[in-house]
Formats: C-alpha cells, sequence, structure tokens
C-alpha cells in the first residue's frame, strides 16, 4: 500500500527540518496522490464547502452578463479566451455560458478556457459542461491561446499557498509544522524571521504572540496575469474572502464537512486556506500599465449588477416557495452579515471603464 501522506510528512521533517506552513498546506492541497483536490469532493452540500455559484444560479449569470459586458467594452475581439481558474464543479462556468449566450456573436467568439490541476474536478467540470462550448483543460495559465482574454477565478486564491509569521520575543518567526514526542504534527517557530520593511507600520505595536500573513504565490499568480492581459488585452475578476486593507491577524482555516477541523490532524483530508489579502493583489499589479480598479464588496457587487431584479424575473410567476428560496439565495450571497461583506471582488484590465467598477480616485 502506498505510504500515507502523514508519514512521508513526518519522514520530509525528520530529514529537513519543520516545513513552513505554505509548504504544508502545498503537500495536503496538491500532493499527486493524496492532494486533496485530487482525492475528495470537496464542493457542494454533499461536500466540504459551499460556494457561491453552489447556492445561486444567479451569482454565475450575473458574473456571465458581466462578462458579455466586458467583452463589448474590449471591442468584441473574436476569438477570445474565456478563462477560468480553478473551476470546481464547473456551475460558474456552466450559469455563465447560459446568461452570454442571449449573444449569439459572444457564443460564436468563446474559447472556453479552464484551468484546473485536479483531474477528478476537471471530469467533473468536463460533464457538467457537456458540449455546450468549445471548452480546452489545462493545468496552467501559460497554456492559454494568445488573444484577448476574460479571466474569473472564484474562490481561486484562498487556496493557494500563504505564509504565516508569529510575533515572538519582538521578531516576526515563520510559522512552521514539526512534530512531537508521539510523532503528531504540531507547530513550532522556525529559525527565519521577517523583515520589518515587509511589514505594515503598525507592527510595532502588536503584541507578542501577533500574527501576519503573506503569499507570494497569489501575488505571483496575480502579477502573471497581469502580463497575460497586458500583452493581449483583457480583464480579470476575483472573487475571494478577505480583506481590502493589508494587516494582523491568523485567518488560516481547515474545513470538513462544513465545519472546522485541525488542520494537522490528517493531511489532505480537509480544505485549507486563508484570507486573501486584496491590498497586497492591488499593490502588486498596479503601475503595470492596466486599469486597477477599487475593491468591492460582493455584495455591493452582485447588487449593482442586478441582483434583485434578476431574482424578481426568476421568481416571476412562479409558486411562493419558489419566490422565498430566490430570496434566501439572494441574501446569503449579498446580505453584509452573510457573503456580502466578507466576500471581496477585485479586477483590473486594459480597458478605462468597467462597470460596476469606479475609476481608480
Ligand atoms: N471556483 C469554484 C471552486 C473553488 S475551490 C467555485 O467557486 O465553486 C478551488 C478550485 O481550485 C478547485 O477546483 C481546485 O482543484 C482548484 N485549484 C487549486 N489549486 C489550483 C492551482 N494551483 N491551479 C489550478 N487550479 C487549482
Amino acid at each position: 500500500m502506498a505510504e500515507s501522506l502523514l508519514n512521508r510528512i513526518i519522514r520530509h521533517i525528520e530529514m529537513s527540518g519543520p516545513l513552513p506552513l505554505a509548504e504544508y498546506m502545498h503537500w495536503c492541497m496538491s500532493d499527486r496522490q493524496s492532494g486533496y483536490y485530487q482525492t475528495g469532493k470537496p464542493i457542494g452540500q454533499k461536500g466540504d464547502f459551499v460556494t457561491a455559484p453552489e447556492v445561486s444560479q444567479m451569482f454565475g449569470e450575473l458574473i456571465g452578463i458581466w462578462a458579455l459586458n466586458a467583452w463589448h467594452e474590449l471591442g468584441c475581439p473574436k476569438p477570445f479566451n474565456l478563462v477560468e481558474l480553478g473551476p470546481g464543479n464547473g456551475t460558474l462556468m456552466k450559469d455563465m455560458l447560459r446568461a452570454t449566450s442571449i449573444s449569439e456573436a459572444f457564443a460564436n467568439a468563446v474559447n472556453v478556457q479552464m484551468i484546473e490541476i485536479s483531474g477528478t474536478l476537471a471530469n467533473i467540470q468536463s460533464q457538467v459542461l457537456g458540449n455546450a462550448a468549445k471548452v480546452e483543460w489545462h493545468t496552467e495559465i501559460d497554456k492559454v491561446p494568445d488573444q484577448p482574454s476574460i479571466i474569473i477565478a472564484n474562490e481561486f486564491l484562498d487556496v493557494l499557498p500563504f505564509r504565516q509569521y508569529v510575533k515572538s520575543g519582538g521578531k516576526w518567526h515563520e510559522n512552521c509544522v514539526g512534530f512531537d514526542d508521539t510523532r503528531n504534527l504540531s507547530w513550532v517557530l522556525g529559525a527565519g524571521v521577517l523583515d520589518t520593511q515587509d511589514l505594515p507600520q503598525e507592527h510595532i505595536n502588536e503584541p507578542d504572540g501577533a500574527v501576519f500573513e503573506v503569499s507570494n504565490t497569489r501575488e505571483t499568480f496575480v502579477t502573471n496575469i497581469a502580463k497575460i492581459i497586458r500583452k493581449n488585452t483583457g480583464v480579470a475578476l476575483f472573487i475571494d474572502y478577505g480583506h481590502m486593507k493589508s494587516g494582523f491577524g491568523d485567518t488560516f482555516q481547515a474545513i470538513r464537512e462544513h465545519s472546522f477541523a485541525d488542520p494537522l490532524s490528517e493531511p489532505g483530508k480537509c480544505d485549507l486556506t486563508s484570507h486573501v489579502d486584496f491590498d497586497a493583489l492591488k499593490r502588486a499589479v498596479t503601475g503595470k500599465e492596466l486599469e486597477v480598479y477599487p475593491v468591492m464588496t460582493q455584495g455591493e457587487f452582485l447588487l449593482s449588477m442586478g441582483l434583485l431584479q434578476r431574482a424578481g424575473e426568476l421568481g416571476k410567476g412562479k409558486d411562493a416557495a419558489t419566490q422565498e428560496r430566490l430570496k434566501l439565495e439572494a441574501e446569503r450571497l449579498a446580505l453584509p452579515d452573510k457573503m456580502g461583506n466578507l466576500f471581496k471582488v477585485f479586477a483590473f484590465s486594459t480597458i478605462p471603464d468597467l462597470p460596476p467598477f469606479a475609476k481608480q480616485g
């Protein structure tokens, strides 16, 4: 029988010392044999967590209409890429394609490009999409054809590895995974420290035990997308839970069967994520000859895109139960105490105006 992921991680720590959280996360999520996205059925009521496209068809439909408008603003390029990063069950793309099918010109010009590392999920996506459009799968964004691109990612950035630094004795040490006497994985602070130049100014006031998170992987990923868009023109839209201003705090979470789990107890068996620092991502792409728009909340974005009107339209002439369901779905997506405020929408492009985003002030 293949050696368990836990044993392989322990052997690695024995040989090379504690694993920085970012590396531990990479093993747990992306290991080819036992990584979370290879083995699990993460998304949906029967999975570990529910994402916005799974909450309501309205989410994908409104993003589809947003993409259709962006395509017009780009001058209706033919052909063009509609790229989705980490498409999960394929629901968002399915709903987007249905909504955009109102434009025959868009449907004829679109090249759907799914960027997915999990073979298991790519199979599910392929079944869900059927032969709705010309669809190609890649494991890396660099493989998409050289042409204008509309790039969408929902709850994708949060799964990419990040580092945590913990203030201890006045210095910021990296949070790492080691193991204790009984060979259980446990948290240890690494010897390396973070240069205070890389921290927000207020770090001086933070007490010992404070946590700072940074993700080079996410910044590099978004910078790479900015390059692709600058080269061939296009727009990028990222939706995720996170904050608009870089700050301090531990946002690491492990989710299994819709509840919080211990991230160290069974590597590869739960979803490991953290909140996305949109401030850092904005800094990474600003000044690169692109329009970078102010970050919006998901609630603001969906309401500006016509969420309530869409719910009204779908419910027209339907029974009370259907209308009530649509109302609850809209509330879950947009109310501040549900997904409305925690989730943010971040976009940049090669075009000056991209409703509903305000221009950078
Ligand atoms: N966007 C979907 C799913 C989010 S879960 C939704 O909203 O429902 C994260 C998705 O990203 C999964 O499909 C996972 O397999 C994929 N993924 C994780 N790391 C990836 C990587 N490095 N490159 C491409 N896809 C990745």
